[in-house]
């Protein structure tokens, strides 16, 4: 699974055949792309993204151009531990989709804050700059799906 970071500008993802860092601009998420090095196709993320800054995280959302479904989760929450590999499924079935990132509200508690975000694992999804919907608890990657396609207008959603 190739490790990816977020950055003020995008995404930033290592060529799987060439381990250099490309980086997907938070606008043009939804476009394929290609290595700057070996030229070779750049898979979308697939796996969940943790989010290390405030500012990452305000800049992904204010202008993604896939949904963003942010788990919000804590080290300590044995609940957020259960849900984690059904969201790494929901990562991978839903890559180009939709972003998966995790929000860890006790090193980001500021954006737990913000959204008052009360209990956790709660999940929420975001898209044009706001939260669209939002649902607590953990639950199997189906379960998850259903809930972002909800959420998601039908245009969003291929
Ligand atoms: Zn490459």
């Amino acid at each position: 699974m190739a490790n990816a970071e977020l950055d003020d500008r995008g995404i930033v993802i290592a060529c799987p055949a060439c381990g250099r860092k490309n980086r997907f601009p938070y606008d043009r998420l939804a476009t394929t792309s290609r290595c700057g090095q070996c030229k070779q196709p750049l898979p979308a993320p697939a796996a969940p993204i943790d989010v290390q800054r405030v500012s990452d995280f305000d800049r992904l959302i204010a202008s993604a151009s896939l949904p963003v479904v942010v788990d919000f989760w804590a080290p300590w929450c044995g609940p957020c531990r259960m849900v984690a590999p059904e969201l790494t499924k929901v990562a991978a079935r839903q890559a180009g989709r939709f972003l998966v990132v995790k929000v860890d509200t006790d090193s980001l508690a500021e954006i737990g804050d913000r959204f008052q975000i009360r209990s956790i694992p709660t999940m929420a999804v975001f898209a044009d700059g706001r939260e669209i919907a939002r649902t607590t608890g953990a639950r199997p990657a189906a379960e998850i799906e259903a809930f972002i396609h909800q959420a998601v207008p039908a245009p969003n959603y291929h």
